[in-house]
């Protein structure tokens, strides 16, 4: 099932994405027990398809990309938090920060894992059945402030305001039952700088699940933000950058294009 969440009369609510386009009411609760009305709904805006109470990243889990940035394949998971107030809906803005101002912020297609309960040491075996689904996502990331810059910055650079677009839809697990095998790409521009596939993990999705329930509880609506592959903005030479007019495209197989346009923060 393809899961939307969109702005209602009423507020935020949830439909599911039928065959023919069209879209159907889900009433109860995503993370409890929910079900697919009968009743044809037009959705409104288009919301990140969830609120996540904790946003989970893994950095260089992609051979590759450990790889261009010149380091090596970490034998743990590299944990680093983003803050939830990073969220974007797909279709609105990554904004080019003018408060504390970053030159080179960057993109990054990530396969988003959305638990569905709440999930304490699983062991890999179960992992898989705490998933509710899966998204796409964009690791915003200002690259000055996560690496050149002395005092543990990493957090900071990627947590500015519009730094996690993460959409359409939610797709439920039943659809992906292999999330370690989907192409994953960047698109700026209509251009690809990012085409790879989910294959390459270096920690695949049930092993990121059993590490991160293993030091702390995993609630429902977290999402793991899985790594990005290669061909990132600050590894090409020359580096490309997002800049104000850009266009970024992340498409994964089986979930479809979040597309975002980039603009100057207008706060
Ligand atoms: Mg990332």
């Amino acid at each position: 099932m393809k899961i939307l969440r969109h702005l209602s009369p009423s507020g935020p609510a949830y439909a599911a994405l039928q065959p023919d386009g069209s879209a159907r009411e889900i009433s109860g609760d995503l993370f409890g027990s929910f079900r697919v009305t009968d009743r044809v709904v037009t959705p409104g805006k288009l919301l990140a398809p969830v609120s996540p109470p904790n946003i989970l990243a893994i950095g260089l889990n992609y051979r590759r990309h450990a790889a261009e940035g010149g380091k090596g394949v970490p034998e743990r998971p590299m944990l680093f938090i983003k803050a939830t107030s990073s969220l974007q809906n797909p279709g609105d803005p990554i904004e080019i920060p003018r408060g504390l101002v970053s030159t080179e912020v960057d993109f990054e297609c990530e396969l988003a894992v959305v638990i569905g309960r709440t999930c304490k040491n699983a062991t890999r075996a179960s992992a898989l059945d705490y998933v509710l689904g899966y998204t796409a996502a964009n690791d915003v990331s200002a690259r000055d402030w996560q690496m050149k810059w002395n005092g543990g910055q990493f957090c900071q650079g990627k947590s500015f305001d519009t730094f996690c677009p993460m959409g359409p839809v939610l797709v439920t697990r039943d659809e992906i039952p292999d999330p370690n095998k989907l192409r994953i790409r960047t698109l700026l521009n209509g251009q690809a700088m990012q085409d790879w596939n989910t294959d390459d993990m270096v920690f695949d999705v049930a092993a990121l699940i059993e590490f991160l329930s293993g030091s702390k509880t995993l609630l429902p609506g977290t999402v793991i933000l899985t790594g990005t592959p290669h061909g990132v903005g600050y590894a090409r030479k020359p580096p490309v950058f997002l800049k104000a007019g850009d266009i970024v495209t992340i498409d994964i197989e089986g979930i479809g294009a979040l597309v975002n346009p980039v603009t100057e923060e207008r706060v």
